[in-house]
């Protein structure tokens, strides 16, 4: 794929003139820092959050599949955003805090939301619920079910990604329960 060459100027948000000059449309661009795709692919900055990010297809299956946006930007944007996560976020904050103090009370890790929102699930889904959602989704995306198929391959990694996240979270539940 070519890309367009990089410019030094990354406002946020990123609007900008995308493709030749007398191109009258403009694109939004990838959220991801330094990517000069157009970013038509929505993800939430937080769970349940209004806000979005705008990313490439590549960038959202990144996103979905890491967590690890952060990845690549210097420290001042990351530091700038990693404060507008925390005010778009502060109340999954204050649930990771007491996150690990109940058994099974709800209380919930960000990485755990997202990973539920990832699997379309509600914050207060059972572990088996999530057994059960995994299992569907993973299925209708595995490799055996769609070889060569890059897209799901990608949410397939995804929805790895994410029952292990809850699947890690529910034994630590256990161990303290
Ligand atoms: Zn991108």
């Amino acid at each position: 794929m070519s890309r367009a060459k990089r410019s030094l100027d990354w406002g946020f948000p990123r609007w900008r003139g995308y493709g030749s000059s007398r191109d009258a449309a403009t694109v939004r661009l990838c959220d991801r820092h330094g990517c000069e795709d157009p970013g038509n692919c929505p993800a939430p900055k937080a769970p349940n959050s209004p806000e979005r990010w705008y990313f490439c297809e590549k960038h959202a299956a990144e996103y979905n599949s890491k967590w690890d946006y952060f990845a690549g930007l210097d420290e001042a944007e990351a530091q700038a955003r990693a404060k507008t996560e925390r005010r778009d976020n502060s109340g999954f904050a204050e649930a990771a805090h007491y996150g690990w103090a109940g058994s099974g009370d709800g209380g919930r890790s960000a990485d755990e939301m997202r990973a539920l929102e990832v699997l379309g699930l509600e914050s207060d889904a059972s572990f088996e619920a999530v057994k059960k959602a995994w299992r569907a989704k993973a299925k209708e995306v595995h490799p055996d079910v769609r070889p060569g198929d890059a897209d799901a391959a990608k949410a397939f990694q995804a929805f790895q990604v994410a029952y292990e996240v809850l699947r890690q979270a529910e034994e630590r539940r256990e161990w303290k329960g």
